[in-house]
């Protein structure tokens, strides 16, 4: 009896011995961290920055360039000019991937993954890959000029992906047959890879061929490949908007929300508003990137749950109406896309770490006279 007392005394002081070891080391690590956060060097005027990462309008908050990279994966955690541009794609993915799972639970997705699922499961990994490539891009691309531009062709990348992805989610879960007949129909997925594929080359393209002062071709460049896939996948939408009524369809409601999202993320994407007004003011907090990326997030969360209406209404149905060969032809066609878009990326990378290097040896000789 008494050494059973003993035992269970001497395990229950192991226990709480353990336990507050361990929630001592916790708390040496947390402090650590935190002296590490504010051992971090502050942020600089835009005039600090070489001329690259500076953002019209925008006059301060800048991170120092050329530091290591663990002080642009701790800048996280600093408030500076694109922490509401990282947070506001992290938590979006953060949402994206708990909707996605508690909809996999409830419906058993995991279980029985089949064809019919294929498009969906390629059109929630191309949210998250569009949502992360942007978020690394935004809180890394301040390390060096060659960073800065292949972190922001990774983004293109993702764009790219996103786009396709929609498409074939669209396409499969969310079109009429009617309108499948049509031209458009016809010819609907390989023109939107083809357009996808464009977004991404001709991103990658205006950022590595203009420079501080952007002329406005350098916008039309990156907007003209993406506006067109949009109006491609909007034409599928529009018919159905038309030839439906709202109430029979609760799946409406849902897409021309997401419709008007996409369109004023769209409108901040291309007007840096406010802080064209507001010089200096939006610095942290407000400016029109911000706002894109914020409707954009919001955007991307509501064509989510118009998607999962439109799959549950289509699963049993799918693969009797399209057929296992269109299936398998989309399942092929979206890794190929994904490849296309990162040899792109890799490309351009190349372009740009010549040219860079060109440059510098140009300044050495300079400098030498
Ligand atoms: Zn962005």
């Amino acid at each position: 009896m008494y050494t059973s007392y003993c035992v269970t005394n001497f395990l229950g002081k192991a226990r709480t011995s353990t336990t507050s070891t361990k929630l001592s080391m916790t708390t040496h690590s947390l402090s650590s961290f935190l002296s590490s956060l504010s051992l971090l060097p502050h942020t600089v005027r835009d005039t600090e920055v070489p001329l690259l990462f500076r953002e019209p309008y925008i006059l301060s908050g800048y991170r120092p360039v050329g530091h290591s990279w663990s002080f642009y994966f701790l800048s996280l955690f600093q408030i500076h000019n694109e922490t509401i541009n990282v947070w506001s794609h992290l938590l979006a993915g953060v949402c994206v991937a708990l909707r996605f799972s508690v909809f996999a639970l409830m419906y058993g997705l995991g279980l029985y993954l089949d064809l019919a699922c294929l498009p969906l499961v390629y059109y929630v990994l191309s949210l998250l890959a569009y949502l992360c490539c942007s978020a690394t891009a935004h809180l890394l691309q301040s390390h060096s000029e060659l960073a800065h531009y292949a972190l922001f062709f990774l983004d293109y990348v993702g764009v790219a992906v996103y786009q396709y992805g929609c498409a074939l989610a669209l396409y499969f879960y969310s079109s009429d047959p009617a309108w499948r007949r049509s031209r458009v129909g016809e010819v609907f997925l390989p023109a939107a890879a083809l357009l996808a594929w464009l977004s991404c080359a001709c991103c990658c393209f205006a950022k590595l061929s203009y420079r501080h002062p952007y002329p406005l071709h350098r916008k039309l460049c990156q907007v003209v490949p993406t506006g067109l896939a949009y109006l491609l996948d909007s034409s599928l939408v529009a018919q159905r908007l038309f030839s439906r009524t709202w109430g029979d369809d609760p799946a409406m409601t849902l897409h021309t929300i997401q419709m008007l999202l996409f369109l004023l993320a769209a409108f901040f994407f291309c007007c840096p508003m406010p802080e064209r007004f507001f010089p200096g003011h939006c610095d942290i907090i407000g400016h029109g990137h911000q706002l894109f990326h914020f409707l954009l997030s919001l955007c991307t969360l509501t064509q989510q749950e118009a998607v999962f209406e439109d799959f549950l209404s289509r699963r049993a149905s799918l693969t009797r109406e399209y057929g296992e060969c269109r299936l398998l032809v989309a399942a092929v066609s979206f890794p190929v896309l994904v490849f296309c878009s990162v040899l792109t990326a890799v490309v351009m990378r190349r372009l740009v770490e010549r040219r860079l290097r060109k440059e510098d040896r140009w300044g050495e000789e300079v400098e030498r006279g």
